[in-house]
């Protein structure tokens, strides 16, 4: 049974006395935490950190790793709060030890394999520290090497899960030790009969192979001697589920898979690799199309090698791989290669490694004059600009961090996005701006009439959403542009006793060539945008028909009237707050369209007689909408009048959008109210009942003709 003094002896090797002091540290304060906690298999729980340091240490990870290992159920199995591992041991172990525990709560369910390549990005993403995911592996491998204890049905789930996530990111990370070893206890976790049946043939098979395998290596070795080239030759076995994923994918017999022997040539440069592989095509005769040089041109993970398969005597396939020590290295331990051969400079950290490893694939690559888009892959992975969260139905999407519910919206489809009112993250109502995090299930909540708000350009991060936005806005404002620029035209125009009909398409056709426009609906747009008059308009059309004798003010046109749902293009002025039932006149302002106003407001006084700039408005009569109203109320200081006030508005069937109190002096206070009410006749009723208040003095509708428009 392995123990901390055995660990300490081994970390001398490469770590400093003060650094295995730590690690022991770490071990008996989790070793106290899970005090009594015993494994499945009826062992004090403590073997199980243990048991992942001792495989980090085979990498030889850093101190601050194999701390975190020791540590890392201790949140999750003991209640020992993140905050307590902080004072004890500094934040970089503890946000070690909070990752592995992150990793540890996301459970896997679908089986689409886009999905769990999803997944397996969403946990290298949720992971900041690439040690977070090498700690995880370790963890996910000891229990692997322990599943033995557990039920049949927990030991396949769990295989599983490591088939799907774990051993794809070993094998992304280089980390081939690691995910063979794997592979090799899921496959056996999940198909007993299976695992022990090509077990006890790779046996007997090995008994009969013997000599075969000696004489074939002399044959190399000689050939290799002759040629003056020194390196290693050893025969090589594949692993038992490399060999039945072979079975299973090829379709290929037991018998076929073992008559092929494998054997792997390491030397100490590129260039005797290439000089080897000459001397083995003319040693045996090589199969065509199945060499391949992957020297040149590596896999993704930065594994490297040559591979050809000749015909030896008697017709037996022969499959060569021919690498260097350093490619060697590669192969087995990938990323942590650079922890298990570049010690010396102990300053380095977890993430500037990563850093280094990704930095050699580039420039393997780059030697290499392939394409590089899949460092790009790797890129992602190890420094996340991405987060991955699950829609409600577990599918998981890929965003740039700081995305926010909307980005999500949209990246679901746009007519989402283009409806959304409201979000849950994790079943939690959020506001639609908040950022989402790794691993959040994201619920978007829509209503057929929504529609995009300007405001949630401010916090997007994402172009699909963004350009939606702008799109739907700038389609919405036009065709409401339009059909405002329409009625004001036709207003003018009735003002002067016209109508469109009267109009020769001949002088529409003149009007938009003097004012550069294609379409009648540009012409329309314009006007409605507040960029062109309206009556000057209808003039030049009237002109254009050599109709001159024209008064402006001849017609008094029936006023246009508003609804309130215009739209963008028709805003209330803030000054004079109108609602149904005031007096209205509009103020046509360019790039805003038309900003209602009350007659009496002191802001369109002057251009409220001059029809280029003043619309007169009337009332739709069926208003639905409701309108902001400032009041201000004078009353006495006391107790619990505040509240029957808020009731008073509330039993108007009003609403109170903001309210302010200013004390006078000691007896007297006045309270500044918005209110939101549907017309004048609402407003009255909801005012008769404020006064109906005892200690209500005055009620007074202000404006603030301060307030910009
Ligand atoms: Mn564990």
């Amino acid at each position: 049974m392995p123990t901390i003094d055995a660990l300490s002896e081994r970390l001398t090797q490469y770590l400093s006395h003060s650094q295995i002091k730590q690690v022991c540290r770490a071990y008996y304060y989790a070793e106290q935490a899970h005090e009594g906690q015993r494994r499945r298999s009826g062992e004090p729980y403590i073997v199980h950190p243990l048991a992942v340091a001792n495989i980090l240490t085979e990498m030889h990870l850093d101190h601050q790793s194999l701390m975190a290992a020791m540590l890392h159920d201790v949140i999750e199995d003991t209640g020992i709060p993140k905050s307590a591992l902080a004072t004890q041991f500094g934040d970089v172990v503890t946000d070690l030890v909070d990752g592995v525990s992150k990793l540890t709560n996301i459970h896997f369910e679908s089986k689409e394999e886009q999905q769990a390549e999803n997944f397996q990005k969403m946990a290298m993403a949720m992971a900041k520290d690439i040690r977070v995911i090498l700690v995880k592996l370790a963890d996910r491998l000891h229990n692997l090497r322990t599943l033995g204890s557990l039920k049949p049905e927990k030991r396949r789930r769990i295989a599983r899960e490591t088939l799907d996530i774990y051993s794809p990111i070993a094998n992304r990370l280089g980390l081939n030790s690691v995910r063979m070893e794997m592979e090799d206890l899921c496959f056996e976790a999940m198909y007993p009969m299976r695992s022990e049946m090509i077990r006890k043939a790779v046996k007997s098979a090995r008994g009969h192979r013997t000599e075969m395998v000696d004489s074939i290596a002399a044959a190399i070795r000689n050939r290799l001697n002759e040629n003056a080239i020194s390196a290693r030759v050893f025969g090589r076995e594949k692993h038992l589920y490399s060999i039945y994923s072979k079975m299973r994918d090829q379709r290929k017999s037991l018998g076929d898979i073992m008559d092929v022997f494998g054997f792997r040539i390491v030397t100490d440069s590129v260039d005797d690799c290439y000089r080897i592989l000459g001397a083995m095509h003319s040693l045996f005769k090589p199969v065509p199309g199945r060499f391949k040089d992957y020297i040149a041109i590596p896999k993704t993970n930065g594994y490297q090698s040559l591979h050809t398969t000749l015909i030896g005597l008697s017709g037996t396939p022969i499959e060569i791989q021919i690498r260097t020590e350093d490619m060697e290295a590669m192969a087995n331990h990938g990323i942590a290669a650079h922890w298990l051969y570049k010690s010396e400079s102990d300053q380095v950290s977890g993430t500037q490694r990563a850093r280094q490893w990704v930095q050699n694939l580039l420039e393997l690559q780059k030697n290499a004059g392939s394409p590089i888009e899949f460092v790009e892959h790797v890129k992602v992975d190890l420094f996340p600009d991405e987060i991955y969260v699950f829609t409600p139905k577990g599918k998981i999407l890929e965003l740039p961090s700081g995305s926010t519910a909307v980005d999500f919206a949209y990246a679901v489809h746009t007519d989402v996005g283009n409806h959304c009112i409201a979000c849950r993250i994790d079943k939690q109502l959020a506001p639609l701006s908040a950022r989402l995090q790794n691993g959040q299930t994201i619920q978007i909540v829509t209503a057929p009439n929504a529609q995009p708000n300007p405001a949630w350009l401010n916090f997007v991060v994402t172009g699909k959403a963004r350009s939606n936005i702008r799109n739907y806005l700038k389609t919405q404002r036009r065709s409401e542009s339009v059909s405002l620029g329409e009625r004001l035209l036709n207003k003018a125009l009735s003002a002067l006793g016209k109508t469109m009909e009267d109009i020769d398409q001949a002088h529409i056709d003149l009007v938009l060539k003097e004012t550069d426009l294609v379409t009648i609906e540009d012409l329309l747009e314009d006007i409605g945008a507040g960029n062109r008059m309206a009556p000057l308009i209808a003039r030049r059309l009237l002109v254009a028909n050599k109709d001159t004798d024209i008064d402006l003010h001849a017609f008094e046109a029936s006023p246009m009237a508003i609804k309130g749902t215009e739209g963008l293009v028709v805003s209330f002025a803030k000054c004079c707050s109108p609602i149904p039932g005031d007096p209205i006149v509009g103020h046509v302002s360019s790039g805003r369209g038309l900003v209602v106003h009350t007659e009496t407001c002191r802001n369109v006084e002057e251009y409220r007689d001059n029809p280029e700039k003043c619309v007169h408005l009337s009332w739709d009569k069926d208003i639905s909408s409701e309108f902001t109203v400032d009041l201000k109320v004078y009353m006495e200081n006391r107790r619990g009048i505040i509240v029957e006030v808020a009731s008073a508005v509330n039993q108007a069937d009003a609403n109170i959008e903001k309210i302010s109190v200013e004390e006078r002096d000691a007896r007297l206070s006045v309270t500044h109210m918005k209110l939101s009410v549907q017309g004048r006749k609402h407003l009255a009723r909801t005012i008769r009942r404020l006064r109906t208040i005892r200690g209500v003095s005055k009620i007074v509708r202000t404006r603030n003709p301060k307030e910009k428009s």
